[in-house]
């Protein structure tokens, strides 16, 4: 508190990332990074763009990455915006378009970060409970409201809503923003589940992703929107009322390469998912209900465990996981899919622990 800040400052709660400890040597299972590198062609195209030019403002539009967003997906860059990771993309993305009379509607067990930005921009809000399986029911989403977002699939659940499931929400609301944050869809399945292949369909549908997950590049913060064009604007507006430049040199190098590599991509995220199938497998033979996960991490609990003393015991064991102590999920740990080997320490440690 102080008498210097502002009131909207002292009315915030912020958001509290996961930790990221400075402890060498660590099995860092709880902020849902890729265990593998970024592909090395982004990593070339960051040290060939590492030089004299950084003398020169980067290009504020970001071009060269819309196109190669627009490119993956085969839609135009008009139907893409980029900014400085998927948070700064969202917080946009609340202030331009989720800001409207009617309160919006998420999840009651949703990515935490929505409030958050709710406060900070003073936007109405309704969670909307999902059911005792933790699924989202899309009739639930049918009342009057100023907009709609979820993670598809969801956080910390990991649970993926198909796209038929999808559509009916955004069929249901024509008038409002739907917006889809896809940070973990690409560990969906090897035919991609994203409803960025609607986007021409949908004027109403925004689709929001990062390149933190699965092109393993959390360390350079770049996100993106795809949507029709009248909803980018919009989202252009909001950044060029508040930082030219978002992403810089070296990121925009990085990534547009990154997209670029589509073969790196699929190895790397189907090794994860067979990573997570088989961890999956391992948990629950060691009597964890585990939720079925389209994502990086794994939302499990045990039920003869607390899990608030399951991480603790597994950090002490030097292998850190996520404990969120909010309703419905303190019982859950999510834990982010590692490489086999990591898996492998946790599953040994849990043993260890539960015996
Ligand atoms: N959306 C969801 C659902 C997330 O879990 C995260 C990661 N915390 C983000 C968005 C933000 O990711 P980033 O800012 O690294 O793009």
């Amino acid at each position: 508190m102080s008498r210097f800040w502002s009131k909207t400052v002292h009315a915030l709660t912020p958001y509290v990332p996961g930790e990221q400890p400075k402890l060498a040597n660590l099995v860092k299972l709880n902020t849902n990074e890729n265990p593998y590198g970024p592909s090395p062609k982004a990593i070339a195209a960051m040290q060939a763009e590492l030089g004299d030019s950084l003398k020169l403002y980067p290009d504020p539009s970001g071009d060269k990455l819309k196109q190669a967003v627009a490119g993956f997906y085969g839609l135009s860059s008009g139907n893409v915006f980029v900014g400085n990771g998927s948070d700064e993309v969202l917080a946009h993305v609340f202030l331009g378009l989720l800001k409207h009379e009617q309160p919006i509607l998420f999840p009651d067990i949703t990515y935490s970060f929505y409030p958050v930005y709710c406060g900070l921009y003073g936007i109405d809000y309704r969670t909307v409970p999902l059911d005792a399986a933790f699924r989202l029911n899309p009739a639930d989403y049918r009342a009057p409201n100023g907009g709609i977002i979820f993670p598809n699939p969801n956080a910390p659940t990991g649970i993926l809503l198909d796209l038929p499931a999808v559509e009916a929400i955004l069929q249901a609301n024509p008038d409002s923003v739907v917006v889809i944050d896809e940070a973990y869809v690409d560990f969906g399945g090897d035919d991609l589940p994203t409803a960025a292949t609607l986007v021409n369909r949908y004027p109403n549908l925004l689709v929001v992703q990062t390149l933190s997950k699965s092109r393993s590049l959390a360390g350079l913060r770049v996100g993106f929107a795809i949507g029709a064009p009248e909803l980018i604007q919009g989202l252009e507006r909001v950044k060029d009322s508040f930082n030219s430049y978002p992403l810089d040199r070296l990121a925009l190098a990085g990534a547009s390469a990154a997209i670029e590599d589509r073969a790196y991509f699929d190895r790397t995220r189907k090794a994860v998912m067979a990573s997570r199938d088989r961890l999956s497998e391992q948990l629950r033979g060691q009597g964890f209900d585990v939720l079925p996960s389209a994502a990086n991490f794994i939302f499990a609990r045990h039920p003869q465990r607390d899990a608030a003393d399951l991480a603790k015991a597994l950090r002490e064991r030097s292998i850190i996981v996520r404990h969120f102590a909010k309703p419905r999920i303190d019982q859950y740990l999510r834990i982010t899919v590692g490489t086999d080997a990591e898996c492998d320490a946790l599953v040994a440690a849990l043993a260890d622990i539960l015996q």
